[in-house]
C-alpha cells in the first residue's frame, strides 16, 4: 500500500491535522464496513424525474467549497465538463473505492489512495477511445457526517478523484451521492436519500440532465463495482444500483483481471 505523502503545503499540513481528530469519528462508511453486512431492498420500480434547473447548482456544498470545475446538486457533489469529454450512447461506469481505487478508512487526503488494479488506464484509456462516456458514481457520507470537518472531508475525496483522473490520463465525469441512507433494520424509507447507491438517482441525474438528451443504449452500457453480495463484500449496493437502472454489472477482479 501506498504510505501517506508527507505534508508539503499548508493544505496537507491542514489534512494531517485533522486526521488526528478524524480518527475519532464515527467511520461507519458503506466502502469500509466490514462488520455490517446490508441487504438493500431492490429499487426496480418507477424511473425518478429530477427536477432540475441551473439555479439549483451551486459551487460550495453546504459550508465547505469546492474546487474548480466542481458543482453541487442537493445532496449530490459532481463533476460534468472534464476537458475533452464527450456525451455519449455507450456509458462505462465504475464504482471508486474498492473498485478503481485502493482506499483505506484510516488514512484522508487527496494522496492516500492507489490504483486497485494496474490494467485501470489502459482499459479506461481503451473504452474513450471506442467512444464511451466514463462515468463514476461514487458514495461519501463522511462529508455529511464529518460536520465539523466538512470541507477536510470534501477536499479529500475531490482531491483524490482529481488525482485518479490525472493518473488514468482521460475524462471522466463523477458524481458523489453525499446523502447518508437510513440504518439497515430502520424501516423509516422517508429518510433515504435518492441519491445514495443502491437508489439510482444518480444516474437519472447523469441521464436525464448531463448526457446533451442522448439516449443511452442499454446493451452496450455497464457498470463496475464492489459491492456485490458476496460473503465476503461489506454491501451489496452495487449490484443493486445495477439492478435498479437495468445495466449490465460487472464486479471489478472480473472486468479488470
Ligand atoms: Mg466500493
Amino acid at each position: 500500500m501506498e504510505a501517506f505523502h508527507a505534508p508539503n503545503d499548508k493544505s496537507e499540513e491542514k489534512v494531517l491535522n485533522a486526521i488526528e481528530d478524524v480518527q475519532n469519528e464515527p467511520q461507519e462508511t458503506e466502502e469500509h464496513d466490514s462488520k455490517r453486512f446490508k441487504l438493500c431492498t431492490p429499487d426496480i420500480k418507477a424511473v425518478v424525474n429530477i427536477k432540475f434547473s441551473v439555479s439549483d447548482v451551486k459551487s460550495n456544498y453546504r459550508d465547505a467549497t469546492l474546487l474548480p470545475k466542481w458543482k453541487a446538486f442537493q445532496t449530490v457533489i459532481f463533476l460534468e465538463r472534464d476537458d475533452g469529454l464527450y456525451d455519449s450512447s455507450k456509458i462505462a461506469a465504475f464504482d471508486f473505492d474498492g473498485c478503481l481505487a485502493n482506499t483505506d478508512v484510516k488514512r484522508v487526503g487527496e494522496n492516500a489512495w492507489s490504483l486497485m488494479h494496474s490494467s485501470i488506464p489502459d482499459k479506461l484509456q481503451s473504452l474513450y477511445n471506442d467512444g464511451y462516456k466514463l462515468v463514476i458514481f461514487t458514495n461519501e457520507s463522511n462529508i455529511e457526517r464529518w460536520k465539523n470537518k466538512r470541507q477536510v472531508a470534501v477536499d479529500s475525496k475531490i482531491g483524490r478523484l482529481n488525482n485518479f483522473i490525472e493518473k488514468v490520463k482521460v475524462p471522466v465525469q463523477v458524481y458523489i451521492a453525499c446523502g447518508v441512507g437510513s440504518k439497515s433494520g430502520k424501516a423509516d424509507k422517508k429518510e433515504d436519500d435518492p441519491f445514495r447507491k443502491p437508489k439510482p438517482g444518480m444516474w437519472h441525474l447523469m441521464e436525464q440532465h448531463f448526457n446533451s438528451g442522448i439516449a443511452i443504449d442499454m446493451d452496450q452500457s455497464f457498470y463496475v463495482g464492489d459491492a456485490a453480495g458476496r460473503e465476503s463484500d461489506h454491501s451489496d449496493a452495487d449490484i443493486k444500483f445495477a439492478e435498479a437502472i437495468g445495466l449490465k454489472f460487472y464486479v471489478p477482479e472480473e472486468y479488470f483481471a
